[in-house]
């Protein structure tokens, strides 16, 4: 397994496995922009890797946390050593969350960011020919981080390459900067995200870097997970002790004529006409 840049990296928690065979094995994916979105986003897959047997759970960062604000013990560190530090962080998640493989790609943002077939694209297509995932876990299009944003249009890019019968079975774009709740509820696929809630606390927490200056990722994640499954309907008791919310994007997929843009943009238009519908109901 060889990626473009000499800064990847490639760990297989379980000893004795061959990184080729621990990727063959993966059901549950998950692409992200940042060391720490993995554990924001896909915390459902993380806990079905554990809980079913048959089941297990890959990671991909996909750029290198070079440019990561630092504060406190982190602030002197250069770029250089920033990136060692979120590689061990991330390693050391994937080891917690026993994850078959985790793969950090370690691609400056500037790159992804690029449009085209990209040697990202191409990085992303070779991982996702070395498997066939069940569900992969995505950045959604409608987030606000710019990043995050290019990840999942590469990671698109990289999915409509792939032959028709390789594509994955399921996709869907997660919450990380800008929750989902405002997705119409037919929209909404709701992850649980409340299963092994000490593992979940520790695999937020183990990202020191980011969270010891004061930006408490872990309380917020595990924040908003409890309130979206308590706020998700006015009438139902609650089913799951924590929701993250995501989109389908599987039909953008299978359809590479679909517009991004078009099937994004088409999720705003039905929580206006929702908006809309119901104070014209009461007017
Ligand atoms: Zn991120």
């Amino acid at each position: 397994m060889k990626f473009s840049q000499s800064r990847s990296d490639v760990y297989v928690p379980e000893t004795g496995v061959a990184p080729e065979a621990a990727l063959a094995s993966v059901t549950h994916l998950c692409l992200a922009a940042h060391q720490d979105d993995i554990e924001i986003m896909a915390h459902e897959g993380i806990t079905t890797a554990l809980d079913v047997p048959g089941k297990s759970f890959g990671g991909v960062v996909i750029t290198s946390g070079a440019g990561s604000p630092r504060t406190g013990d982190y602030a002197k560190l250069t770029d250089d050593q920033m990136q060692d530090v979120r590689r061990e962080e991330q390693r050391k998640a994937a080891a917690m969350g026993r994850y078959a493989i985790q793969i950090q790609l370690a691609h400056p943002s500037s790159l992804v960011k690029k449009p085209g077939h990209s040697i990202v694209t191409e990085d992303l297509v070779q991982i996702l020919s070395g498997c066939r995932p069940e569900v992969v876990y995505l950045h959604n299009p409608a987030d606000k981080h710019d990043t995050h944003v290019a990840v999942f249009l590469r990671c698109l890019e990289a999915m409509r390459a792939l032959p028709a019968e390789r594509r994955p079975q399921k996709v869907l774009g997660c919450e990380v900067w800008r929750d989902l709740d405002w997705l119409v509820d037919t929209d909404k696929v709701a992850l649980d995200s409340g299963k092994h809630p000490e593992l979940a606390l520790e695999l937020l927490k183990v990202f020191d870097s980011q969270v010891s200056g004061g930006k408490r990722y872990d309380l917020a994640a595990m924040g908003r997970r409890s309130a979206h499954a308590t706020f998700h309907t006015s009438h139902a008791t609650d089913r799951m002790a924590g929701i993250t919310w995501s989109m389908d994007l599987t039909p953008l997929v299978n359809d590479p004529t679909l517009s991004a843009e078009d099937y994004t943009v088409a999720y705003l238009d039905r929580l206006r006409a929702d908006v809309v519908k119901r104070m014209r109901a009461f007017s």
